[in-house]
């Protein structure tokens, strides 16, 4: 037990739901991340942005690798089929995220070294409790499979991943070999919003959190907003102000079609 009188893993949750609002709040009204267009200097050494995704990111999978192993040692067992799903998710997401998605990146910005400790912190904190819930603590029965709440959630979450993965190409196409600026996405979601990457990844995590019923579900849903929906805000200012006078003519919300 924790010193809230909760199991560890539930307090580990509720942490992250509170850290998340004070996120929300300070990215909103305060600060920008420093990395990509709002890179500036005084948060660290700068590193490689391939190299500082692959380090980020990665602990997602490690800690899969650790609560398999910890639970299901070297029997080549597997969960039950609910569970072997919401991990492909989860698992897909970050083997694209800290594999594909960093080889891919043409020309990004330095990474500071404080940015790049802080999303590692984040995201083992994650892949500790996500990967905890589905390879330790949750054993879904057959019938969560045709039930309509992991329908719906699959569905939703598909549909995230589809719009963040082709959003990532469309800004990933908009430089040659050798570019280094910015210029305005078209196509899929940037019809509707200046992000379609950071929509997809909320939408991706709210049908996850939907799927999977589960209070680490809803924490990571509720920090990936209050992480990707201020950035998003950031973005879409800087696009307004970049490309003045043609932009605003688009006619498109920051992060979440018509509302934000
Ligand atoms: P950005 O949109 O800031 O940048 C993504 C990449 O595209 C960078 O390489 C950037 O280059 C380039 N790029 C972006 N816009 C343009 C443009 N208009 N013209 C040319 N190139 C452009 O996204 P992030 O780097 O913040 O995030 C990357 C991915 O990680 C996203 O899919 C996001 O959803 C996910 N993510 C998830 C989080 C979570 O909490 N779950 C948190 C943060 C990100 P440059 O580096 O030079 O700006």
């Amino acid at each position: 037990e924790s010193f809230l009188n909760m199991p560890l893993h539930t307090t580990l949750c509720w942490t992250m739901i509170v850290t998340g609002a004070f996120t929300l709040f300070g990215l909103s009204k305060y600060v920008t991340a420093p990395y990509g267009r709002h890179s500036k200097a005084g948060w660290g050494i700068l590193l490689d942005p391939k190299l500082s995704w692959f380090l980020m990111e990665s602990p997602n999978l490690v800690m899969i690798l650790f609560f398999y192993l910890k639970n299901y040692g070297m029997s080549g067992q597997l969960p039950p089929a609910t569970n072997c799903i919401l991990l492909v998710f989860y698992g897909g997401h970050y083997i694209n995220r800290s594999l594909i998605f960093p080889m891919r990146i043409r020309n990004g910005k330095k990474m500071p070294i404080t940015v790049m400790l802080a999303a590692a912190f984040y995201c083992s904190w994650n892949g500790y409790i996500q990967s905890k819930t589905l390879l330790e603590l949750e054993q879904y029965g057959d019938e969560v499979l045709s039930s309509t709440r992991f329908i719906l959630g699959s569905v939703v979450f598909i549909s995230g991943f589809a719009i963040n993965y082709h959003s990532d190409e469309v800004l990933r196409n908009l430089r040659k070999p050798g570019e280094t600026g910015y210029k305005i996405p078209y196509g899929g979601a940037f019809k509707y919003v200046s992000c379609g990457n950071f929509f997809g990844e909320i939408v991706e995590w709210i049908g996850f959190a939907i799927a999977s019923g589960s209070l680490s579900g809803a924490a990571f849903a509720f920090y990936t907003f209050a992480n990707t929906a201020p950035r998003g805000a950031s973005h879409h200012a800087w696009y307004l102000e970049k490309f003045k006078g043609e932009y605003e003519d688009l006619g498109r919300s920051a992060v979440i079609p018509f509302i934000w």
